[in-house]
């Protein structure tokens, strides 16, 4: 016997009819012997229709009412699974993240837990319930209700996952499994069998939303046995996040292509080359909590440089506001913005040992005539930002000669 925490995505739990079937295979679960505990997020799109309505009253909502409503989502289909099941036949008990205790700071929409108090859970799968947690919420040393990010039901199948010790948490989801990239922009992608762990956090930070970026560093921290499945195919292994490169000798160097459209680049032009200037810019943006992504200084020219760095988009503004009045303090002569750019990353722990990656990726843009206006890399990352009207073409050529599509060796 196995203790299992499964999630199911927004597409999942669509329809009745979805979270009917939901309910069968988890039943199926149990019924081979095994303790499983469900994670679910809201139907798909009602989490954004919840924001929407929030926003037709303040165009910034307050942050902690709005998590009041975004979290309901997830409410609505604990209840109804809950329900599925016992029309089956089975034994089942809803929780929300609070009646569980789902402890998070008070970081409105963007909480982290802090601890998940396991006794209700472990009661109830010893009397034989299926536990329906919901996803994406949590409570505060306060009580009020936090919401953990869009996407943050992954973070939550693995945080309880590691809470329980559980065997193995399976992320079902409407792809069958980690890909070569979005299988949405690449119909060629494959499906990887196993993927690092390393790789996958790379992946997830650099955009490829499968799975939320603090579900895979959870997973890391507390050794959980992760896994991406199909929740529409009675059969696969889908992906399994490994911890060590056990993959054959002669595996592609790159194992993946991320990217986001959800970026946004600034330039200060015409700065004084000098000590202290990087800070006097950027400081002042760190201090209202925007977090700066790539960043590059231009070689000075006649005691002049241009900075430049990328937000995201939804801080583009804020950012853009603070560098203004930043501007005439330290004797800028311009400050420009991009709000149409998007970010290109190949990612694989094969380029430690490989050399050219780099000019292999740039050779393959340039000849598609793409202009590079950023590059940043790591050890097993190289990322690039290009002009978002040729992010397609970007990923699919680089997809190509990359070799991705082809089975290795
Ligand atoms: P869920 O609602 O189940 O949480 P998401 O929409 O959050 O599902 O994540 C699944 C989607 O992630 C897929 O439909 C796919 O379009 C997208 N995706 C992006 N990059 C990848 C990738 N490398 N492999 C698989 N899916 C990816
Ligand atoms: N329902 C939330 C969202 O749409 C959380 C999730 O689906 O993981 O972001
Ligand atoms: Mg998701």
């Amino acid at each position: 016997m196995a203790l299992i925490v499964q999630k199911y995505g927004g597409t999942s739990v669509g329809t009745t009819e979805r979270i009917k079937c939901v309910a069968t295979r988890v039943a199926k679960w149990q019924a081979q012997g095994h303790q499983v505990v469900v994670v679910v997020s809201a139907m798909s799109g009602e989490t954004n229709r919840l924001i929407g309505l929030a926003k037709e009253i303040q165009s910034s909502p307050d942050a902690r009412e709005l998590d009041v409503i975004a979290s309901t989502g997830e409410q609505v289909t604990i209840g109804l699974l809950s329900l599925a099941l016992k029309a089956i036949g089975r034994k089942a008990v809803s929780y929300t993240g609070g009646q569980v205790r789902v402890l998070t700071d008070s970081a409105f929409s963007k909480a982290r837990i802090l601890s998940i108090d396991d006794h209700n859970i472990r009661r109830d799968l010893a009397d034989g319930n299926i536990v329906v947690v919901a996803g994406f919420q949590g409570v505060d040393e306060a009580g009020s209700i936090t919401t953990l990010g869009r996407g943050g039901s992954d973070t939550s199948a693995v945080a309880i996952a590691a809470a329980l010790k559980a065997d193995e948490c399976q992320i079902y989801t409407d792809v069958d499994g980690v890909y070569t990239t979005d299988p949405r922009i690449v119909p060629e992608a494959r499906r990887l069998t196993t993927v690092t762990f390393e790789e996958m956090l790379e992946m997830a930070s650099l955009g490829s939303k499968v799975l939320q970026i603090r579900s895979v560093e959870f997973a890391g921290k507390y050794k959980v046995k992760l896994r991406v499945l199909s929740s529409f195919l009675d059969e696969g292994d889908g992906t399994l996040i490994t911890f060590e490169d056990d993959r054959h000798m002669e595996q592609p160097i790159i194992s993946g292509i991320a990217f986001n459209r959800d970026e946004a680049k600034l330039t200060v032009h015409g700065v004084p080359d000098r000590p202290g200037i990087a800070y006097q810019i950027l400081g002042p943006v760190a201090e209202a909590n925007i977090d700066i992504d790539m960043i590059i200084q231009n070689v000075g020219h006649d005691g002049m440089t241009d900075f430049s760095f990328t937000v995201g988009r939804g801080d583009y503004d804020r950012a853009k506001a603070i560098l203004d009045q930043v501007q005439s303090r330290v004797g800028a002569r311009e400050i420009a913005g991009d709000k149409t750019i998007a970010k290109v990353s190949v990612v694989g722990v094969g380029m430690r040992s490989h050399v050219g990656i780099a000019s292999k990726m740039f050779r393959t843009l340039a000849e598609e005539s793409i202009n590079i206006k950023m590059i940043s890399t790591s050890e097993i990352k190289i990322s690039v930002v290009i002009d978002e009207k040729y992010l397609e073409l970007a990923v699919r050529v680089l997809h190509k000669a990359f070799e991705l599509d082809q089975v290795p060796a």
